[in-house]
């Protein structure tokens, strides 16, 4: 009796680190509540954007791009979320995008889908079907929960996998800045942690579906990438690609999920 109590007890304690990703149909390790993610995110997000520079979208057709391409990319993730009967794992999320001046090559997005691009992309991406790749790309990483993953191990490794708000009350400086190391939201605080292989590949392959989704050419991403690959090689490699190693093999594998990408794409006239 007691061995089947404790069975239970180990058994659900696997269920809750292995939760389901809604996208994929996966099992992960997340260790911790999304919607605490998103409350952390909220909190995190006003304050990057009153410490930064936002470009307001008045007047300013980059901050006007920014947005169009953030609210093309979600509706069309609202679509297939309501298509395949899941809509309610959408249920958190409120979207946001801005632009903020800021050199760095770099874009993100926080749980719940609080996004930046940062001005020092846009000579890279240089339009707005490759812009669309790279907010594709950070908007997949978002409902694949990839950021919940690193979180739940920096938790495990760096505080003893206490809970979210215990971390928070206790440890508040090393938890925010493990937050914003797992998000790629740290370049200022010098937490800079690279997303594995496998996580690029997956937020490569459903970035480039909700861009053809959103009418976006997914064949602009192997464009993007070159033109990424050739900025990092000068003296400082952008911060993107820290956060984001290609290993020289990156635009192979995106020619490979091309097809199935393609599949996805219905041009609206850029
Ligand atoms: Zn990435």
């Amino acid at each position: 009796m007691i061995r089947s109590i404790i069975g239970l007890f180990v058994l659900s304690a696997l269920v809750i680190a292995c939760s389901k990703n809604a996208l994929t149909g996966k099992g992960q390790f997340t260790l911790l509540p999304e919607s605490e993610l998103q409350t952390m995110a909220t909190t995190e997000y006003q304050q990057f954007l009153s410490s930064n520079k936002v470009i307001a979208t008045s007047n300013n057709r980059d901050a006007e791009m920014v947005r169009r391409v953030g609210q093309r990319i979600t509706k069309a993730v609202d679509a297939y979320y309501a298509e395949k009967g899941i809509s309610d794992k959408l249920a958190g999320f409120k979207w946001e995008y801005n632009l903020v001046d800021d050199k760095a090559v770099n874009a993100w997005c926080m749980p719940g889908g609080k996004i930046v691009v940062y001005t020092g992309l846009l000579p890279i991406t240089q339009n707005e079907a490759a812009l669309a790749a790279v907010m594709g790309h950070e908007v997949s990483h978002a409902l694949l929960q990839h950021g919940n993953q690193r979180m739940s191990q920096g938790l495990a490794q760096q505080l003893g996998g206490v809970a979210l708000s215990v971390a928070v009350a206790n440890k508040p400086q090393q938890t925010q800045n493990l937050f914003l190391g797992a998000y790629g939201a740290g370049t200022q605080l010098g937490v800079l942690l690279p997303f594995s292989r496998k996580h690029e590949l997956e937020a490569d392959d459903w970035g480039l579906k909700f861009a053809a989704m959103a009418g976006y050419n997914p064949q602009e991403a192997i464009n993007l990438w070159k033109r990424m690959e050739q900025a990092s090689s000068g003296q400082k490699p952008p911060e993107f690609m820290s956060t984001h190693p290609s290993e020289g093999r990156r635009i192979e594998q995106l020619e490979k999920l091309m097809p199935e990408a393609l599949k996805y794409y219905k041009p609206v006239g850029n």
